[in-house]
């Protein structure tokens, strides 16, 4: 059972119950080390007001460079719960305000340029490679140029209609070196 779900047994003795979870194991879609801190407080015996905090990590694959990362999370909890048969469930609470705050375009760093196509290497502002511009264009345009002055002018190269992959251009070259 959720370890969430709270019982209007609780407030026997106070009107007030503090709760503070070791690491929360919540579904949310991706891997999370999630603690949970909250005062519920009885307002009447259907209504709790629960206040509190969500704190932790989620792990989230960036958007750019795809690296999985922890992505911090800090949410405020300041919400009404209904009692239903004598219990109100917190957990489904936190769940949800989880699933609201996770970014839907995930990026590890302000910094994160994302992966250059040319050498593969995960960028950063002021920390990347010195491939031309990292988009795998210049690439494919250094080999169309290769490729036209190894086949004897760029009239024949354009008359061929072939595409190379940069495998292929390798091959072609070497045949004509030799
Ligand atoms: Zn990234
Ligand atoms: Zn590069």
């Amino acid at each position: 059972m959720n370890g969430l779900i709270l019982s209007l047994s609780d407030f026997l003795k106070t009107n007030a119950v503090e709760i503070r979870t070791d690491e929360y194991k919540v579904n949310i879609g991706c891997k999370s080390d999630i603690y949970v801190s909250f005062r519920a407080v009885k307002i009447s015996d259907d209504k709790i007001y629960v206040n509190g905090k969500i704190k932790g990590l989620v792990y989230l694959e960036c958007s750019r460079c795809l690296f999985v990362y922890g992505h911090s999370m800090e949410i405020v909890i300041d919400i009404v719960v209904d009692v239903v048969n004598g219990y109100f469930n917190v957990g489904e609470e936190v769940r949800q305000l989880l699933v609201l705050e996770i970014p839907m375009k995930p990026v590890c760093s302000r910094d994160c340029l994302g992966i250059c196509k040319a050498c593969g290497r995960r960028n950063k502002k002021n920390d990347s490679c010195s491939c031309d511009d990292g988009d795998g264009e210049s690439i494919r345009e250094r080999w169309k140029e290769l490729l036209i002055k190894a086949t004897g002018g760029s009239e024949n190269a354009k008359s061929k209609k072939k595409t190379y992959s940069s495998s292929q251009g390798l091959q072609e070259i070497g045949k004509l070196k030799t």
